[in-house]
């Protein structure tokens, strides 16, 4: 069931509820008071009739004008005989009234009224006499019943008498006007609802047609029409558009990462197919030509393997694995990587200024990676003769690793881009054309694990700094 159907439903429900209770109240309280007025006019006439009678004859007798507007009054003798009428109310049957008052009659509204207590005052007290109800083929009549006692003993009866026709008739109509109303108000809640719902939900249904539609495409460029407003649907449209560029940016760069990594990966294949063709072919090769295909295939073999180490390290980054960091002494690492690359340096100086002991939250073998990747590159980048400086200088929260050169530097055009991966800022300058573009990408994905930053800044010409900040105790 669509939501903009249980949206229409519940609100037309609800409002079908409150139409319900609000006509039923109106009708009930409605009803209600006026047949209490009704039954209250007959006890008061009844009441003077009999007060009149007692004052002024010996006799039981009708006293005219007593009944009041639209109320009759007769007399039965103590047998129950009628023996007088009002104008209006002689052409009735007679009643028994000592049957009435024997079983009184219930209320003459219908159960619904009765749902509800009297608004006007307290409910009608029929007192010594008794209510009850006549019908005639026309309409029906409420009745009321007072025995007129003389001296203890029952002198004959007074009954009060009113029609109920007119009183009826209208309690029918407010009936068939209420349930007449309450339909049209709910069918046209129903409907109201249904186009409120439709209105309020069409950004989203345009939304899910976008989203469907990118999603077969996986044209990621694509955007979803935000609506103008800054409500709920403006912020998802808006988070939707986010998470889209934001995948389009990873899709693209997973495309670009693929084929340029097919690209390296074919360079040194090329060459090693390459080199072992030659000597399958040239059987009568020299002695240095075979050795030089040799170290060739050799080497491109190594370069091979580092590209899928570095291939497969930035994969496990991709997937989202995370380093197992414990407290490790980075000045031991430090000098570690500083060893290893003294077997890097072919004529440059290297050097290791003074420093104190630090203790980071680390995993070793990554962060020893990150300092030889640095070393790596400085010792890459500078031209025998020229000076590599490897520090750790202490400050509040953090340690910083500095690696320093005297090298050829970086353009100011490429700096920005060389933590990109298989970026590199002309090869040619390089010492070794071996490099794989991807050691900067390495490092920053360390950096960041580690909570860290990294910087490089570089004169060309003059040589190139790394400055890795990572915090103490984290
Ligand atoms: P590579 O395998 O080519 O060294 P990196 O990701 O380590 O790949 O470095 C990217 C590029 O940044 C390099 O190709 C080089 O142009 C530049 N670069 C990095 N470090 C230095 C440095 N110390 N001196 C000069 N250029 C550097």
């Amino acid at each position: 069931m669509s939501i903009r159907l249980r949206l229409a439903l519940w609100y037309g429900g609800l409002f079908a509820l409150v139409l319900l209770l609000v006509g039923l109240l109106s009708y009930a309280f409605h009803a209600r008071g006026h047949y209490d007025d009704l039954d209250r006019a007959l006890v008061t006439s009844a009441s003077h009739a009999v007060a009149e009678t007692a004052l002024l004859t010996a006799e039981p007798h009708l006293v005219e004008g007593s009944g009041g507007l639209e109320v009759a009054l007769r007399l039965y003798d103590p047998t129950g005989v009628l023996r007088e009428a009002s104008p209006g109310a002689g052409i009735l049957p007679p009643i028994d009234p000592q049957a009435v008052l024997r079983t009184p009659a219930g209320p003459a509204f219908d159960a619904l009224a009765g749902l509800v207590p009297p608004l006007t005052g307290p409910p009608p007290a029929p007192g010594s006499g008794a209510f009850g109800l006549l019908s005639t083929a026309e309409q029906r009549w409420r009745v009321y019943i007072l025995p007129l006692q003389r001296d203890g003993i029952v002198a004959g009866y007074i009954e009060a008498l009113a029609p109920l026709g007119r009183l009826d008739a209208s309690m029918a109509r407010l009936r068939a006007i209420l349930l007449l109303m309450g339909v049209a108000g709910l069918a046209a809640a129903l409907v109201g609802s249904w186009a409120v719902a439709k209105r309020a939900l069409g950004p989203i249904s345009r939304m899910i047609q976008t989203a469907r539609a990118i999603a077969l495409s996986r044209d990621f460029s694509r955007r979803i029409e935000a609506p103008p407003s800054r409500d709920e649907l403006g912020r998802l449209a808006e988070t939707f558009n986010e998470m889209l560029a934001s995948l389009e940016t990873a899709y693209r760069l997973q495309q670009r990462f693929v084929s340029d990594a097919s690209h390296e990966l074919r360079a040194p294949l090329t060459a090693i197919q390459g080199n072992l063709e030659l000597l399958r072919r040239q059987q009568d090769m020299s002695e240095a030509d075979r050795a030089e295909a040799l170290a060739e295939a050799e080497r491109e073999a190594g370069r091979l393997t580092r590209l899928v180490a570095d291939l497969l390290a930035l994969a496990r980054a991709d997937a989202g694995l995370h380093l197992k960091r414990r407290p490790v002494d980075l000045d031991a690492v430090v000098l570690d990587a500083f060893r290893e690359a003294r077997q890097l340096a072919q004529g440059q100086t290297l050097i290791l200024e003074p420093f104190e002991p630090v203790k980071v939250m680390a995993d070793e073998d990554r962060l020893k990676q990150l300092v030889l990747i640095l070393l790596d590159n400085a010792l890459k980048y500078t031209p025998a003769g020229g000076q590599v400086t490897l520090g750790l200088q202490r400050h509040d929260g953090s340690a910083e690793i500095i690696v320093r050169d005297t090298g050829v530097g970086i353009p100011p055009e490429d700096l920005p881009h060389v933590f990109e991966r298989f970026y590199r800022a002309d090869p040619a300058r390089s010492r070794d054309p071996g490099g794989t573009g991807l050691g900067l990408s390495i490092a920053h994905w360390i950096v960041e694990e580690h909570g860290g930053h990294i910087s490089l800044t570089s004169e060309p010409g003059r040589g190139t700094t790394a400055v890795v900040s990572l915090p103490v105790n984290a």
